[in-house]
């Protein structure tokens, strides 16, 4: 969703004349968009704030903007910060152009949030406008774009700040969507990945017709253009899951991947999260999954720590990754988020080693999981969309240069040869697959020969 918002408002400012750098020193507007979701990205905002704060102590006419979930989360308590001269919500980021204008020729201080954020926003269809003049234009990787399905998120899972900062469910007309995704597709878009906290719930109502994911699909996979279609992220619940997985066999151009967070694996844990479901009925929408698509990746993501949380209940999460044979799980430490009924009812009384512990122990149940299924793919050629440089490669390469080395060893993955040329590609599960060539295949699609993998990439040459 935040990437979603940079790329449309990087693209807004681009065409009102603005010129993006690398550094903050050398800008006149820093905007940062920022998350709430866990307190530490919060923390992190607040420290480039004291940076921010030093810069302007010598650039006075810098403008300095929060957008995003934790400016509508804080609004004006964000104005006390006195690098702070704009505060957005992510429903006005339509009003940034104007809001940095006026910051810099009447150089007052702006704030534009939703008062009421759980009550629709008045101004959705300004958003909606903008949305689709200024989506895709400005991803970070080429040929691929995000196309929000829908807002908000109605469930009030009970550490969650996401329906207190983007407001009630709703989903966006199917002609909105597959109208944006033709514009997308004749700007040579070849993969589309439909956005939404609930993806899967998506339900519009015209007529006698009710339009579900499994809709949404079918139409877009009609696009020319579009070859790939993604879409997160799913919350596990039965209704409109077989449609949703019999488009994804039935639609060559939908990719077999599914992120699906469990969260727990503790019965009473997900209880107490108010997920509305049990790690056997999760583990049953898997199982529905994989029979309808057997060769399907599917991606978890787990909190550990949470208020209550004993050995026992971490143990049955650790029961749960082993059973779901997850491609691969994103894993958050619980934090206590403001306003959220876990922080209001519950003691974040899990103690922090013990969080780092649970971490480490279910990465570590995760990558073994991860490896096995990576190594499955040596001798395999799998295609993939080019996303450009390897990062890892340009960093290093970058570092060679430095050091007038031509190889160097990393600490992470493995060795990596520091050679230019090394591009870097996602399969349609989502693996990440790094191999040499030249630069100019990104965003393009190339077959890759996988060689050898690591837990968590697929290394090859094209073939
Ligand atoms: N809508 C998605 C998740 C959005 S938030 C879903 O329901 O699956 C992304 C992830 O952040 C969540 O899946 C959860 O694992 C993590 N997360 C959310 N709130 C958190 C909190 N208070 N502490 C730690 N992790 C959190
Ligand atoms: Fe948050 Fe739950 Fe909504 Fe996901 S489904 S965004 S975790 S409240």
């Amino acid at each position: 969703m935040n990437k979603l918002d940079s790329a449309i408002v990087e693209s807004s400012l681009r065409d009102a004349g603005c010129q993006f750098v690398d550094n903050a020193k050398d800008a006149d507007i820093v905007l940062i968009n920022t998350c709430s979701v866990r307190d530490h990205a919060e923390q992190r905002v607040m420290s480039h704030l004291g940076n921010l704060k030093h810069i302007k102590e010598t650039r006075p006419d810098l403008v300095v903007g929060v957008i995003g979930c934790m400016a509508q989360r804080l609004g004006n308590e964000l104005l006390k910060q006195s690098a702070v001269d704009i505060v957005c919500g992510p429903a006005q980021i339509a009003e940034i152009p104007r809001l940095i204008t006026e910051a810099m020729q009447e150089k007052k201080k702006a704030v534009a949030v939703t008062e009421k954020i759980r009550q629709i926003s008045p101004d959705v269809q300004s958003l909606e406008r903008f949305e689709i003049e200024y989506s895709g234009d400005d991803t970070d990787i080429p040929a691929q774009a995000y196309v929000r399905a829908m807002h908000g998120c109605d469930k009030f899972c009970s550490y969650c700040v996401v329906p207190y900062v983007r407001g009630p469910e709703t989903s966006r007309p199917p002609e909105a969507i597959i109208e944006q995704a033709k514009r997308l597709a004749q700007n040579g878009i070849k993969q589309i990945t439909l956005l939404g906290q609930r993806i899967n719930a998506y339900e519009y109502k015209a007529g006698d017709k009710t339009y579900c994911l499994a809709d949404l699909l079918e139409m877009i996979s009609k696009i020319d253009g579009v070859e790939w279609i993604k879409f997160v992220t799913s919350y596990p619940s039965k209704k409109y899951f077989k449609e949703i997985m019999l488009a994804m066999t039935e639609l060559p151009k939908v990719c077999r991947y599914l992120h699906i967070p469990a969260q727990s694996g503790s019965d009473q844990i997900l209880k107490v999260m108010n997920r509305g479901y049990t790690s056997a009925e999760y583990l049953e929408l898997l199982d529905t999954a994989r029979q309808i698509v057997p060769d399907i990746a599917i991606a978890g993501d787990f909190i550990v720590g949470f208020p209550g949380e004993t050995d026992d209940d971490f143990s049955q999460t650790v029961d749960l990754v082993k059973k779901a044979r997850y491609k691969n799980s994103f894993i958050f430490k619980y934090s206590p988020r403001p306003g959220t009924i876990a922080d209001k009812r519950l003691k974040d009384n899990v103690p922090q080693e013990i969080k780092n512990q649970r971490n480490h122990e279910l990465l570590r149940v995760q990558e073994e999981i991860s490896r096995a299924l990576a190594a499955e793919f040596t001798g395999q050629t799998v295609k993939v969309l080019v996303e450009g440089p390897s990062k890892k490669a340009k960093s290093t390469a970058e570092h060679a240069e430095n050091a007038e080395k031509k190889q160097i060893i990393t600490s992470a993955d493995s060795v990596v040869s520091a050679v230019r040329g090394q591009l870097i590609g996602r399969t349609a599960g989502d693996w990440i697959a790094v191999f040499n060539g030249p630069e100019n295949l990104a965003g393009q699609f190339a077959n890759v020969k996988i060689t050898r993998s690591t837990p968590l990439t697929l290394f090859g040459e094209i073939v």
